[in-house]
């Protein structure tokens, strides 16, 4: 059996809610999703990469929407990692805008941070827009919605 899994990172990749907050976000989340093997915040120190694993399919450049190659993508992930992700802005491939790795387009998304509450086999399907929403309220930030399959 494959795992599932959605982790829920502050668009603001160096934000962390304070305790009070993730807790009361952990125990909707658990009311959201029931059927959840675990519920658990995710804390570190310095800014970590979070994947979609299996439902990885490309990156695009979020100026002019070109793919970007997976290549160039990895060697900017090995330039900007330094005890933590520093999140620099580099200049992409195809237009020379800048933008930081967590700028860019992936489909399926992908994020950083510090913070993450991630479900384990939610077994919910997409997350429904109103409970990101009220997740986004609980937590004080906008949430972007990872899928990983592994
Ligand atoms: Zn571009």
């Amino acid at each position: 059996m494959s795992d599932n899994s959605i982790a829920l990172v502050p668009e603001d990749p160096r934000f962390v809610p304070d305790a009070a907050k993730q807790r009361q976000a952990r125990d909707r989340f658990a009311e959201i999703a029931p059927e959840a093997v675990e519920i658990e915040g995710k804390f570190s120190e310095s800014v970590v990469f979070f994947d979609c694993g299996g439902n990885f399919e490309r990156i695009c450049c979020p100026s002019c929407g070109a793919e970007i190659p997976v290549e160039w993508w990895q060697n900017r992930m090995d330039e900007d990692h330094n005890d933590g992700f520093k999140l620099a802005a580099y200049a992409a491939p195809c237009c020379g805008k800048k933008s930081t790795l967590n700028e860019l387009v992936y489909e399926w998304p992908q994020g950083f941070g510090r913070f993450a509450l991630v479900a384990i086999n939610p077994n919910i399907g997409e997350l429904d827009d109103r409970y990101k929403l009220e997740l986004e309220e609980i937590l004080g930030t906008k949430l972007r919605v990872i899928y990983q399959h592994m």
